[in-house]
């Protein structure tokens, strides 16, 4: 038994079966075939090089089109690599003459060539180590299955443990089947974790070593909620857990009571409570939790979860399914937000040196017009059909948001002059999740239609704290009293120019949080749809008066950790743990 912990990013738990993400990087263990059986492993073998080259020309071209000659090189450096007969040959004479598997015999001697590399110290060396890896897992891949394809084949219900997994192999799970999952690495506000939420699916990151300690087939319990991993459990601890699996059912079906009720503090302030959403379907859940709308919907993930671009008509689809699943709602839709930690297939291939400062989000768009304008076209259709906003993300200066309007304005022309419908009021807005543009909230304030302060983003950039890197989360503080001083700016600035501001981080539907954002002077909160009914307990449980004094107060205090001592004291002297449950309008 070994008890690993980690950060609790989605609650719940589960209990199953290990199945083991990253097999590709993991030691192949070394196994016999029959003599009869040699023939054909060399057969496999020359596939899986026939298959990785045609892949690997694939990803040079287009990396040559979309990104120009240099970052093509290493592409064509890892083909001259499948066409050496020195690393080839000995991969055949072990599968020939050992009898061993094909995916065997290219670790080991692949893994051999990587150490001897890796041992020589220099940067030249390491680089041609990573190389070997990188190509060495491609090539298994081919003979052993990609994870998506092993995934598709899976039969049973299991639990995803991998050293790291991506915002898009995420989105692929199929939750009927991966019932959790736990890796090494990750943050609390990555966007695996998100997904995770959205799946509905217990989940912890940043647990270390688990991917060593965890083999394949082996059972396990997730913890989602205290952010604990059990590998191999004894049987009490296996009960335990399954008592507590029907509790938490039942606390979440008491809890649906509550969406029916109006969000609105004892003093009769209303607090939109809106759903943030990155698959479609998820707006059918909304009005069930008793969300108002869609206060973010992340359509990067239309890009995520398909290995080709999507075209207008996907774009189209999408929202137009939003739409009518909410029933007369708004929906925001946000722009397309690549990179950083949300890559396509290409941005994957071509790591960029530093993502998260790098060619992301508004950026990206603005760079690819032909691929933000088809996006634009499709929302601006959908907008016929039903209320919705456009969002614009990661903005750093004004002229970013006045060349998305400018592009939106060619859009409204170009479908105009084809009669095509659009609403051609549709209100545009910004994401703040910069200093920048927190600091000149008041500029953007005289352009902009609204506002939504994203704080995942937000606390990263102003803390410098990588929100995906399980070593700094320590750091990772949205209480820090830089952070409130910020959104406070943008609410001033809301405030003057009449210009509505949400809240669309993770860290709005963080109960204490909240109360400060309320505070603060935000009035709409968009959080995960299942979060929206203990926010909504919150909401009703205080006063907008007391939620000011605890704003005024934590802003002037010095750190971060200052600021969530006094709103906790002050929050469990408001609501004492545990009573907030009888908070419930009898009416
Ligand atoms: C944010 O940064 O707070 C946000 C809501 O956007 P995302 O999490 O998709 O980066
Ligand atoms: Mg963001």
């Amino acid at each position: 038994m070994a008890r690993i912990t980690g950060l609790a990013v989605s609650g719940g738990v589960a209990i199953g079966r290990v199945f083991a993400l990253d097999q590709t990087r993991q030691r192949i263990p070394r196994r016999h075939v029959s003599h009869a059986k040699v023939d054909k492993e060399l057969e496999r073998f020359d596939a899986a090089i026939a298959a990785s080259i045609e892949e690997l020309e694939d990803v040079r071209d287009r990396a040559h089109e979309e990104l120009g000659a240099e970052p093509a090189k290493v592409f064509g450096f890892h083909l001259g690599m499948l066409a050496d007969k020195a690393l080839l040959e000995p991969v055949r004479a072990m599968v020939r003459d050992d009898r061993v598997t094909a995916e065997h015999a290219v670790y080991a001697v692949f893994r051999e060539w990587e150490n001897k590399f890796a041992s020589m110290g220099d940067t030249a060396f390491t680089t041609k180590a990573d190389d070997m890896r990188d190509l060495s897992s491609r090539i298994i891949s081919h003979l052993i299955g990609k994870p998506a394809d092993r995934l598709a084949k899976l039969d049973h219900q299991a639990v995803v443990i991998a050293t790291d997994i991506t915002p898009s192999q995420a989105a692929a799970f199929d939750p009927e089947k991966i019932i959790a999952f736990a890796t090494d690495t990750g943050g609390m506000t990555s966007h695996t974790a998100i997904v995770a939420r959205a799946l509905g699916i217990p989940a912890v990151v940043g647990c270390k070593e688990l991917s060593d300690e965890a083999s394949a087939g082996s059972m396990v319990i997730v913890d989602g909620d205290r952010g604990i991993v059990i590998v191999d459990p004894e049987d009490d601890e296996i009960e335990q857990y399954q008592g507590y699996l029907e509790q938490y059912r039942l606390e979440q079906l008491s809890l649906r009571e509550m969406a029916q009720l109006p969000a609105e503090t004892l003093d009769g302030t209303h607090i939109e409570l809106l759903a943030n959403i990155e698959f479609p379907i998820e707006a059918a859940t909304c009005a069930e939790f008793g969300a108002e709308g869609v206060g973010l919907y992340r359509t990067e993930f239309l890009y995520l979860t398909s290995v080709k671009e999507p075209t207008e008509e996907d774009h189209y689809q999408s929202y137009t399914q939003c739409i009518e699943l909410l029933k007369g709602l708004p929906l925001t839709v946000r722009t397309v937000d690549l990179g950083s930690d949300k890559l396509t297939q290409l941005q994957m291939e071509v790591p960029e040196r530093n993502p998260a400062l790098g060619l992301r989000s508004i950026r990206y768009c603005l760079n690819r017009l032909p691929m933000f304008k088809l996006q634009l076209r499709a929302a601006l259709r959908a907008s016929a059909h039903g209320p919705i906003k456009l969002m614009f993300p990661m903005v750093t200066n004004l002229r970013e948001f006045l060349a998305c309007r400018s592009v939106v304005n060619d859009v409204k022309e170009d479908l105009h002059e084809h009669g095509i419908a659009y609403d051609n009021d549709i209100p545009l807005g910004v994401m703040v999740e910069v200093p920048s543009a927190a600091l000149q909230a008041d500029v953007f304030g005289r352009e902009v239609d609204f506002f939504s302060v994203g704080t995942n983003d937000l606390v990263q950039y102003t803390l410098a704290v990588d929100r995906t890197n399980e070593r700094v989360q320590n750091l990772y503080s949205p209480h820090h009293p830089a952070v409130l001083k910020l959104i406070k700016q943008v609410t001033k600035a809301g405030n003057r120019h009449e210009k509505p501001v949400s809240c669309c981080g993770e860290s709005a539907s963080d109960a204490d949080f909240a109360i400060l954002l309320m505070g603060l002077g935000v009035r709409k909160l968009s959080v995960t749809p299942s979060s929206i009914p203990l926010l909504k307990r919150l909401v009703r449980s205080v006063t907008i008066e007391q939620c000011e004094k605890i704003a005024r107060k934590a802003i002037w205090l010095d750190s971060d950790t200052e600021v969530a001592a006094m709103v906790r004291d002050r929050v469990r002297k408001i609501i004492p743990e545990g009573e907030d449950a009888e908070v419930i309008d009898p009416d």
